[in-house]
């Protein structure tokens, strides 16, 4: 993480945030240095679609705009502003347009440490690219970042919010930094029981989330595009499981890549707060629609959480030495839906 150093004497700065702090010098806002633009297939359209990163003042957060109709509204990227989370995250502007599978480019915003940047795109959906957040992150840092004039915020937890939805949890807790626990639980045998823990520091986005893909099973893929869906979905853009196998001849990433995308999953949808969290989020089996229902919950109580200025080290705090525990096991002790699938 770049720092300021705010100090007594550093004149317009000092003015511009308020001044340091007891706690420690402010750390500021980021966008692009440039625009930036690249295309791509959309998984759903299966259509080619182009986008532009743009630059954007501090504290106007992350948008989206639709440049093929018209471009005129701006799509917040806010978690008030998921409309579906089926198979990915769905937003909707004020005029209705919708902009959909914006998480991956979210969590590469999120893990880059950008807060303003608007992303125009001439088509219903953020292209898939390789199905994980790494090309977004390459992309980001061709661009460079630059700093802003506006102290970052961010979303502090203050007291425990949890929902449950069928066998799914998430929760987010209170504690330093922003850290992550991810489990997850299918019948196949190549996916199985994995879980993973992580504090987002120094980079650890970068290198231990971005680069995993997301995952699907062969039956499923092959219904979902007899029913018109992942018309874009293909061996380029997703891991695809078959029995005891993965089609993909490059084979995994990581061994816990299915672990980790969720992670990467989690970390885009919980940008849609508006700014980074200060806390712990813990899913089991947790997926789009509960990660957005996660928010709802922390924002429909207002004691739950806090909006603050961010501190140097509050995200890379000394406590929280970016050490990670992964495990894996085959046995799986938790109980099945009658289908025999546990939900994505
Ligand atoms: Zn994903």
């Amino acid at each position: 993480m770049e720092i300021v150093q705010v100090t007594a004497h550093s004149g317009r700065r000092e003015t511009d945030f308020g001044g340091d702090g007891p706690d420690g010098p402010f750390v500021r806002q980021k966008t692009l240095a440039a625009a930036v633009a690249f295309d791509g297939i959309g998984i759903h359209c299966g259509t080619k679609v182009s986008v532009t990163l743009h630059p954007a003042p501090p504290g106007s957060g992350i948008a989206f705009r639709r440049s093929d109709e018209g471009g005129g509204t701006l799509i917040p990227a806010r978690w008030d502003r998921v409309v579906n989370t089926r198979f990915c995250t769905t937003l909707v502007g004020d005029g209705g347009s919708h902009v959909g599978t914006v998480e991956h480019l979210l969590a590469a915003l999120a893990g880059c440490e950008i807060d303003n940047v608007v992303v125009e795109v001439d088509g219903p959906e953020i292209p898939i690219m390789d199905g994980s957040a790494a090309p977004f992150v390459a992309l980001i840092d061709g661009a460079g970042c630059e700093e802003q004039d506006a102290p970052r915020r961010g979303i502090r937890v203050r007291k425990p919010v949890t929902v449950s939805d069928g066998r799914s949890t998430a929760s987010l807790l209170p504690g330093p930094g922003f850290t992550l626990r991810v489990e997850i639980d299918f019948e196949n045998p190549i996916v199985s029981r994995q879980s993973l823990s992580l504090a987002l520091v120094n980079g650890t986005f970068k290198t231990e989330l971005a680069p995993a893909r997301t995952f699907g099973f062969l039956d499923q893929i092959e219904q979902m595009q007899a029913a018109g869906l992942a018309r874009g979905g293909s061996l380029e853009n997703a891991i695809v499981v078959d029995g005891d196998g993965i089609l993909n001849h490059g084979g995994l990433r990581f061994e816990d890549e299915f672990a980790r995308h969720k992670a990467l999953d989690a970390v885009g949808d919980l940008y849609l707060a508006g700014a980074p969290i200060l806390g712990a989020f813990h899913g089991i089996r947790s997926g789009h629609d509960i990660n957005n229902k996660l928010l709802c919950t922390l924002f429909a109580d207002s004691e739950a959480w806090s909006e603050e200025v961010l501190r140097a080290g509050e995200l890379d705090h000394p406590a929280h030495e970016p050490t990670r525990r992964l495990a894996r096991t085959s046995s799986n002790p938790w109980p099945r839906a009658p289908d025999g699938r546990p939900p994505s």
